[in-house]
């Protein structure tokens, strides 16, 4: 039996934080979804509870409180991002809905036939799809960056591979399935050495590692709100208010116009311009809150808890000879992995049984699989509530499929 240490992990424990976390369940998949602590759940319950209302309409003095709360979570928001104003700040549906509208609305009225695109091997669809799908419309190609033999993006092969006809460089800050870290800052150098923008998808970063876009240089940053101990259905998109200001809207409605007749509609500024119709209000109070949640904790500890349960986890998991481990040592939070003659399901499912819950699957990360060579793998991943006992229940159960699969 594969002996796992505790070590300075058990420092930092905020498991009785999450409700919805039993004792004896080992939640191995915050890379899917993270787990809600208290303070967010009371968040919400208070919006509705207590101080529901309308945004930015109302004249009484209910909906006037919710318009503070919700731009006080703008605020919040941008702090957070170190982004220049909370007008940088746009409310968006998650990180999908972030990645569509800049594809849309920037992609879409900025590129032209032979242009390109640079995406790179270990992009989620999310970061693939909407990119497809308008570079198709316009005629622009889309290369893609292979990876380092250690499974981050090869930012060597980026500075070879990039021309002035690259308008466009989207990449994982953190990527979901190997937890692999963008050196984001040197990406941003090589695509503005051409002129193009850069775009990070930061769904797995915010919750794992301190984000800061100003020191960043990128051009454009999204992330989903529920990745981040928040709720469902509330993402940002943080862009450069010169490009905010230079972008049509994402979609017509209530709240995004400044004046509408049937001879002529104009527009609100960003943001605004970009949030049609009423928007997920006390989600936005759930983000808030969350954000609180992890900073009150601390960026750095949390990253420094997930590093030393990532290491735990691949040490423990290297001494299991038909395992393969994907992904580079210094993984942020997460880690993938094979076993030998088992389906990643199977794996999913007796792991299951042991009370340990993982991802099994493409991730939404198909081209990735054909890089590793597999159709699917299993992936566990780390938060704050995770400590070195959920790694010892995960490499019980792994010993139990390798006993069961023989
Ligand atoms: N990018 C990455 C790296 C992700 O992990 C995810 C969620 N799995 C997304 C984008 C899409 O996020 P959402 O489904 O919340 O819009």
């Amino acid at each position: 039996v594969l002996i796992v240490p505790k070590t300075e992990t058990e420092a930092l424990d905020h498991r009785a934080d999450f409700p919805a976390i039993p004792a004896g369940w080992a939640y191995l998949d915050t890379a899917a979804t993270a787990q809600k602590p208290q303070a967010v759940i009371d968040a919400i319950t208070r919006g509705y509870d207590t101080t529901y209302a309308t945004v930015h309409r109302g004249v009484y003095q209910r909906s006037a409180d919710m318009t503070l709360a919700f731009e006080a979570a703008r605020r919040r928001v941008a702090a957070f991002l170190n982004a220049g104003s909370e007008n940088e700040i746009v409310f968006v549906r998650g990180a999908t809905e972030g990645i569509n509208l800049v594809a849309q609305c920037w992609a879409g009225t900025q590129l032209k036939a032979g242009d390109r695109i640079l995406l790179s091997q270990l992009e989620h669809h999310s970061n693939i799809v909407p990119w497809q799908m308008v570079a198709e419309r316009l005629g622009v190609a889309i290369d893609v960056i292979p990876l380092t033999p250690d499974h981050k993006i090869d930012l060597d092969a980026m500075g070879a591979m990039i021309t002035p006809a690259h308008k466009l460089v989207a990449l994982a800050h953190v990527s979901n399935v190997l937890g692999s870290l963008l050196d984001a800052r040197r990406a941003a150098d090589i695509a503005h050495s051409v002129g193009a923008r850069l775009l990070l998808d930061g769904c797995q970063a915010v919750p794992r590692i301190a984000v800061d876009v100003a020191a960043l240089d990128c051009d454009f940053y999204v992330f989903s709100g529920h990745k981040l101990y928040g709720p469902t259905g509330i993402g940002v998109l943080w862009a450069r208010p010169e490009l905010l200001d230079a972008m049509p809207p994402y979609q017509g409605g209530g709240s995004m116009i400044d004046k509408v007749s049937f001879a002529k509609t104009t527009y609100a500024p960003p943001p605004g311009r970009f949030e049609a119709g009423t928007p997920h209000i006390v989600g936005v109070l759930g983000l808030h809150a969350a954000i609180d949640y992890v900073e009150s904790i601390g960026l750095d500890r949390i990253h420094a808890h997930e590093t030393a349960l990532v290491t735990l986890t691949r040490e423990a998991l290297s001494q299991i000879n038909s395992l393969t481990l994907f992904g580079p040592e210094d993984s942020a939070g997460i880690v993938s992995f094979s076993i030998q003659g088992v389906h990643p399901h199977d794996i999913g499912t007796i792991l299951d049984e042991a009370g340990v819950a993982v991802r099994a699957g493409h991730h939404c990360a198909q081209p990735l699989m054909e890089t590793l060579g597999v159709d699917a793998t299993a992936r566990a991943s780390f938060g704050v509530y995770n400590t070195a006992d959920d790694v010892a229940a995960l490499v019980r159960g792994i010993e139990r499929v390798t006993r069961i699969f023989g």
